[in-house]
């Protein structure tokens, strides 16, 4: 064996970060799911100035483990019930490991063959898990935010090029109107990809919702008039709720409307044999938004674009130059908005390699029967839970609003769970979305003898 000029690495550095990760898992089950205040006063540690000299990679680690691994919020955990953060699945955790030692910049085939094949693996197989159509694309972004911008330029690049004008080397100013169609519960994520893109977050027609927060199709316009980009929901960040899917697709795209979905982790209920009702027609859209660093559980940040017209998604992401040579395959900088990138593809392979189809319909239909027992629990409890729990989303509430805030305050403060306000139906309510693999039954009554101890 040759000795390398150069040690890549200290031979026990990796060793050293991987007994420190394996420390702070183990510690999950015992500590308390937000950080305490002594950890979060132990943050001020970092707010020294840059350093004049350098540390040895062992000491920055041991620094970094001493003050940043208790100021962490474990929602790796089960008992973690806040936004939609889904935990993290074994094999994707460690297949991000080994891919960071990989180095690999994901943007083209030429500069990483496997984390080009592996983005390319990861998005057909999604497409079957899915259901969608064999002619679906897509590429892996950020997140869902970036999903949504990546699906509505497509639908902006599809709709005018059909009314004779090339937005993206044209541009907006003076290009023929665009009519955007959203529900009264549109997520703000998507209002902020409609601004970015120059459609205006509130230039947009307004479809009143029910109390789910569903698009009523009743209230849908009859008439579409000209370019018409239409924004459905899978999965009402609150309640869980989607849209009518089958009355509203087939109606807006007979009238040559583009119809696309912001279905970040609802999207996932199409995966689960009990659930993919709740969402049926979706697979008619002609672009999806969802997440994979939600509920199928990889780390941030990863995020699903996907639609079955990749040739507009490409017209609108991709570019060329001379250096950027391809082999004429697929390559990955073709349908997000970056250029150099993560190999995101690694993980999403290492999550569906490990669960399988019956694995993910395990983890999604695991999640909602939690969700249930949660609302259950907490109704015996006395509070009201103001959602149909149909997916992995619940939403309770108890007293006024000073009462409300006090009994959050209160589970926040305490040790066993964390989860997070919200004001539903004008109600102001407490929010507990179940997304990750690691909860189980008994997390599940913990978390409902904390809440209910907790209430005002
Ligand atoms: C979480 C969420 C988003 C934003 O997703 P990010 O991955 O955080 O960008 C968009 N829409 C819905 C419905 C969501 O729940």
């Amino acid at each position: 064996m040759t000795t390398p000029d150069v040690e890549l690495v200290p031979p026990s550095l990796l060793t050293d970060a991987a007994a420190r990760a394996q420390k702070h898992l183990d510690g999950v089950a015992s500590r308390s799911v937000a950080p305490t205040d002594e950890a979060l006063a132990g943050l001020a540690h970092f707010d020294g100035p840059l350093p004049a000299e350098g540390t040895s990679p062992a000491d920055v680690l041991a620094e970094l483990d001493a003050h940043g691994s208790p100021a962490t919020m474990l929602s790796n955990g089960g008992r973690f019930f806040g936004f939609v953060n889904g935990g993290t699945l074994p094999a994707a955790l460690a297949a991000n490991w080994l891919a960071t030692a990989w180095d690999q910049n994901a943007a083209l085939s030429v500069m990483s063959p496997v984390a080009a094949k592996l983005d390319e693996v990861a998005v057909r197989w999604l497409v079957e898990l899915f259901g969608f159509d064999a002619g679906v694309g897509g590429g892996l972004v950020t997140g869902a935010t970036g999903a949504n911008i990546a699906g509505l330029a497509a639908a902006r690049h599809r709709l005018l090029a059909d009314v004779g004008w090339d937005v993206d080397a044209d541009g907006l100013f003076g290009a023929p109107p665009v009519t955007v169609i959203v529900g009264g519960e549109v997520h703000p994520s998507l209002q902020k990809s409609l601004g970015i893109l120059g459609f205006g977050r509130r230039r947009v027609v307004s479809v009143p919702a029910d109390d789910q927060g569903r698009m009523l199709a009743e209230h849908f316009p009859n008439k579409l008039d000209g370019p018409t980009i239409v924004c459905l929901q899978a999965g009402n960040v609150n309640s869980g709720a989607s849209d009518p899917f089958a009355e509203i697709i087939p109606a807006a795209q007979q009238q040559g409307a583009w119809v696309h979905i912001d279905g970040a982790f609802g999207l996932w209920a199409l995966t689960a044999t009990a659930r993919a009702h709740l969402v049926a027609g979706v697979e008619h859209a002609d672009s999806w938004a969802t997440d994979a660093h939600k509920w199928l559980n990889t780390p941030y940040d990863c995020g699903v674009v996907l639609t079955r017209h990749p040739d507009d998604l490409a017209a609108a992401m991709s570019m060329t130059a001379s250096y950027l040579a391809s082999d004429g395959g697929r390559e990955p900088i073709d349908y997000t908005s970056e250029m150099s990138r993560r190999a995101r593809g690694v993980e999403v392979w290492a999550a569906l390699r490990q669960l399988g189809r019956a694995g993910v319909d395990e983890l999604i239909e695991g999640c909602c029967r939690h969700a249930t027992n949660l609302a259950e629990g907490l109704a015996a409890g006395g509070f009201d839970v103001l959602n149909d729990v149909v997916l992995n989303q619940v939403v309770v509430a108890s007293g006024d609003t000073a009462a409300m805030a006090a009994t959050v305050d209160r589970i926040q403060s305490g040790t066993e769970c964390w989860a997070g306000p919200t004001t539903w139906q004008g109600r102001p309510a407490l929010r507990l979305s179940v997304s990750s693999w690691a909860t189980t039954d008994r997390d599940i009554e913990r978390a409902v003898a904390a809440i209910v101890e907790a209430r005002g």
